[in-house]
């Protein structure tokens, strides 16, 4: 009988993926890239292969072609793939997604050092694992993208989307192992080991190291990144949290354990010390009271309020909405400025220059809102003269034009 194994799909990665989706308007826009794209990205996506490759046909490259049809039968993947071999000794594969399958099959290509250098069960593992970023649609969310910002540089893709991406591409890397997993029949011994061939170049196959030795080195290796620092990303090597990742999906005795388990994870990206959070009730508190206080608040405060909270929390929405249906805003006001005064002498510039900013974005810089920032200068100990200085030499950097109708 087959090994069964549980739902391979990540919830955080999921939600983490609709929000970027739906920041980017996706629901309107990705209608447009399609009239304008038309199959043209599958198009050239194929003659490249075509060009460079080599596609992997039955009656050609028997072996390898029953690895490939193996690997998607496992994961029950039913679309349409053309699997190629490249003539690139990098150790590497990789996966196209086509955007209409049943007219361009989707790709996969497996680089000829790869295949010289895997046995079939390893090679299992890597098909599986692209066919797995087929599977939740990876590239959609990065071909959005790309289209609405065309020309630009990645840095001028604004911090809330690229910030985001770092997550949801690890969360895409850990989705696909999973399906490496299944195609390889559950093999985790194996799957670590080529998650270490390919990600840390560390080939540990022909050591005769043991599945528990594997797994005790990468929670040590794990604990060492985990604690070093609080973000975890491009600066850090992902294979330990890859490893571990896969580890706690093989090894779950149920849906909800896993989901309890990989919250463990998931956490630590997104540990904030006590300054940063007490950081982020005051912008909501702070940003609410400003913005409401010369009428409702503008679109562009709510955007501003959501951006600054979004660069330390991955789910700013939400939890604005969690503080002010549940906080009394104003003593929180108060409570974050006494602490985060006591914490840092610094913080009373970081909060003013939030204030202004806040006050100046949606063009009307009212008397209230003056009067406001007066209050809290005072409440910080500043006398009027300082405060006045202060507006000025944040002036140039947030003022907005008065110009409404
Ligand atoms: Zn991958």
């Amino acid at each position: 009988m087959s090994k069964s194994f549980l739902d391979p799909t990540i919830p955080l990665q999921k939600e983490i993926g609709d929000q970027i989706y739906g920041a980017l308007n996706g629901s309107t826009l990705e209608f447009i890239r399609h009239e304008c794209e038309g199959e043209y990205l599958d198009d050239c996506a194929k003659e490249g292969r075509e060009r460079n490759g080599m596609m992997i046909e039955k009656n050609v490259v028997p072996d390898i072609y029953k690895l490939c049809q193996q690997a998607k039968h496992a994961v029950g993947f039913k679309q349409n793939i053309d699997f190629y071999l490249v003539s690139d000794a990098d150790i590497n594969a990789s996966s196209i997604a086509s955007d209409n399958p049943d007219n361009h099959p989707h790709i996969i290509e497996l680089n000829a050092g790869l295949v010289n250098l895997m046995s079939k069960q390893e090679l299992l593992y890597v098909i599986g694992h692209e066919i797995g970023h087929l599977i939740n649609g990876d590239a959609q969310l990065k071909k959005l993208t790309k289209f609405i910002y065309a020309d630009k540089d990645e840095e001028d893709i604004p911090d809330f989307v690229g910030n985001r991406f770092e997550l949801y591409d690890l969360l895409c890397e850990l989705g696909a192992d999973r399906y490496g997993y299944i195609a390889c029949g559950g093999d985790l011994k194996t799957s670590i080991l080529v998650i270490h061939k390919l990600a840390a170049g560390i080939d540990l196959t022909k050591l005769n190291i043991s599945l528990d030795a594997l797994i005790k080195e990468n929670q040590k290796h794990l604990d060492y990144f985990m604690n070093s620092d609080k973000s975890v990303g491009s600066t850090h090597p992902v294979h330990p949290i890859r490893i571990q990742s896969l580890y706690l999906y093989a090894t779950a005795k149920s849906q909800s354990q896993l989901e309890k388990s990989m919250e463990e994870i998931e956490d630590r990206f997104n540990k904030l010390d006590e300054e940063d959070a007490t950081l982020n009730y005051f912008y909501v508190a702070a940003g609410y009271l400003m913005a409401n206080i010369d009428g409702e608040a503008s679109v562009t405060q709510k955007h501003s309020i959501v951006c600054r909270v979004g660069e330390k929390c991955w789910f700013p929405i939400e939890f604005i909405k969690y503080v002010i249906e549940n906080k009394n805003i104003e003593e929180l006001y108060h409570d974050t400025i006494k602490l985060l005064v006591e914490m840092d002498k610094d913080n009373k510039v970081v909060m003013l220059d939030y204030l202004l900013s806040i006050a100046f974005i949606d063009g009307d810089f009212s008397q209230e809102e003056l009067n406001f920032i007066y209050d809290f200068g005072h409440e910080v100990g500043y006398s009027d003269d300082i405060i006045a200085g202060c507006i000025k030499r944040l002036l140039p950097r947030s003022f907005r034009l008065n110009l409404t109708f």
